[in-house]
């Protein structure tokens, strides 16, 4: 099933400001068919009474009108959105999250950013007071010193010239940059901006990103008034071919005890690849005033969520401790913050859950990734059922038809399974199981899968289009099970807020015994973590070192935020 097959639900009725005008030409009509009575009162009295009507209907606008006139300005004060039917009603909804977002940005050019809190459950995690304060302190900063202003001018000049007028001293600008050079799969690069926000924001850096991908035609600008993506024009050529081998690297400055030289380059380059070494990790340890400050401008590359190695590094601390007492919903309220799909992606989001999860009583996600081949495996096919067998997400089925005759559907309870995954084959079978047999529950499941590519073509447009719509759709179920080891998983439960079960990976092509686990926690897992305490300065296990960082579930060396109860 294709996304663009879904229904689709256009703006086409004209409003009804034909009303007046019809009622008169009718009442001509029938005036001239002589069916209508003849007003016979005299002339004053018929004015009387169009005053009053004319009182009637414009008394309460004046009374609205004079109630607004001290209301702050709001962009939905003046573009009212529109509550799809049975989706959250708009007195319950707090279109701005709890004050994560900012009011005041054009609606039609991004119709997502203020209106998918209607069709989320309810906001999982409020931001607090602290993180509000230093977003907003954050949008400053980029618009201060974002693409197009005097400050990134005299910065951007400061790398493109440095050689020539022989600056060795750059720390006489005000602003400081990250550019950031995500890669691979949307999951991984999604990953990478929340991780590389986050450091931004306790660096007091500008963050800027890397337009070589299809990042621009996939969100919306998150900041108002200013750009996130990188002037094409920036001084720094082949940014995606950076390797932690060039002289500016991170790595080469720690190796070569020579951090006095940062202020003699023009940037310094860091690698989070996932394959970076014990050098390039020391960054983690890295406290930004002793050392990079100097640095005006970072570059930096990394295909994953590094935010608990954050949450690791003494200088981060305290800062971190304000922003989010709750620790397991960082993620969230970072994407919530940062990633508004473009109203092309959020076509696909709407109309598909319009069409096909909307009306269901329960709706269940299940992410299938396999890293083994795009072939369909059978011990995969059986690790999902077994999975929302034991865990009871779905229904057993009976082997007979029933003796009575099916329930009719009005009484039934309905569940919408939204399948997800490059494959068709292991939604056809689940499909064909729910179609072949009735539920033990009498419950009526539908299965959907919005799109099959077959193949990963990461950075293609509309092949990323569908991968973000489908993490949004899974973000909007109600439970959700992952696959072990996916970005993409991630994304979709970070988004929804949904603790998901996950999938443990298959090893020699045997389905796992348990199949599934529910996770602690709703956090993404940082795959590639540093095994260095900052504080002691030796090895460790970092995943034993504070209560709110934990080995995950789905990889047992990975780390991820926990909330500690
Ligand atoms: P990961 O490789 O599972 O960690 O996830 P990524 O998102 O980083 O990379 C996988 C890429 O393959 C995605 O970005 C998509 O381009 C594609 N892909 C994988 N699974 C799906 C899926 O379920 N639906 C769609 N539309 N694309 C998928």
């Amino acid at each position: 099933m294709a996304l663009v097959g879904a229904v689709s639900i256009g703006i086409t009725k004209r409003p009804p400001q034909q009303c007046s005008d019809a009622v008169e030409k009718a009442a001509q009509r029938e005036e001239a068919k002589g069916t209508v009575e003849q007003d016979a009162k005299p002339w004053i009295a018929r004015k009387k009474t169009t005053t009053l009507a004319i009182c009637l209907v414009v008394l309460p606008i004046l009374v609205t009108m004079v109630s607004l006139r001290d209301a702050a300005w709001t962009a939905e004060s003046v573009w009212p959105l529109k509550t799809p039917s049975s989706t959250r009603q708009e007195s319950n909804v707090d279109k701005l999250l709890g004050g994560l977002l900012v009011p005041g940005f054009d609606e039609r050019s991004c119709h997502s950013r203020y209106s998918s809190a209607f069709y989320s459950k309810n906001v999982t995690r409020l931001p607090s007071a602290y993180l509000i304060k230093r977003l907003r302190k954050q949008e400053a900063l980029q618009r201060r010193c974002g693409p197009g202003t005097e400050a990134y001018r005299a910065a951007a000049a400061l790398l493109r010239y440095r050689h020539r007028v022989g600056l060795n001293d750059t720390t006489g600008g005000t602003c400081k940059y990250i550019v950031l050079v995500p890669y691979r799969g949307l999951g991984n690069r999604m990953l990478a901006v929340a991780s590389a926000f986050l450091y931004a924001m306790l660096t007091d850096r500008v963050l800027l990103l890397d337009r070589a991908t299809s990042l621009s035609d996939l969100f919306c600008e998150p900041f108002p008034g200013t750009t996130w993506l990188l002037p094409r024009r920036f001084p720094i050529k082949n940014l995606q071919n950076l390797t932690g081998e060039v002289k500016e690297s991170y790595r080469n400055l720690v190796q070569n005890n020579s951090a006095a030289s940062v202020s003699g380059l023009g940037y310094v380059f860091v690698d989070l690849d996932h394959t970076c070494t014990y050098h390039d990790k020391l960054f983690y340890c890295d406290d930004e005033r002793q050392f990079l400050h100097r640095a005006p401008w970072l570059v930096m590359r990394t295909d994953g969520y590094f935010v608990p190695a954050l949450f690791l590094n003494p200088a981060h601390q305290e800062e971190l401790d304000r922003m989010f007492p709750r620790k397991d919903a960082v993620f969230y309220l970072l994407a919530h913050y940062l990633f508004h799909p473009t109203n092309k992606v959020w076509g696909l989001v709407t109309r598909f859950y319009n069409s096909y999860m909307r009306n269901s009583d329960e709706k269940l996600g299940i992410q299938v990734r396999v890293f083994d081949g795009d072939t369909p495996f059978k011990h995969i096919l059986d690790q999902i059922l077994a999975c929302t067998s034991q865990e009871r997400l779905l229904p057993e089925v009976v082997t007979q038809e029933p003796m009575l005759p099916p329930p009719s559907t009005t009484g039934a309870r309905s569940k919408a399974v939204l399948m997800t995954g490059l494959s068709s084959w292991y939604y056809e079978n689940i499909r064909w199981k729910y179609l072949q047999s009735a539920t033990a529950t009498g419950e009526v499941v539908s299965v959907y899968q919005p799109s099959h590519e077959e193949h990963e073509f990461s950075g293609k447009t509309t092949h990323d289009m569908k991968a973000l719509a489908e993490m949004c759709l899974l973000g909007m179920t109600d439970a959700i099970v992952t696959s072990g080891w996916s970005t993409f998983g991630y994304v979709g439960h970070g988004l929804g807020g949904l603790t998901p079960w996950v999938m443990f990976k298959p090893e020699n092509l045997t389905t796992p015994d348990p199949p599934c686990r529910r996770a602690r926690s709703m956090e993404p897992c940082m795959h590639a973590p540093p095994f260095y305490d900052c504080r002691a300065g030796h090895g460790a296990d970092t995943g034993k070192l504070v209560p709110h960082v934990r080995h995950c579930e789905d990889m047992s060396w990975g780390l991820e935020l926990v909330h500690p109860e």
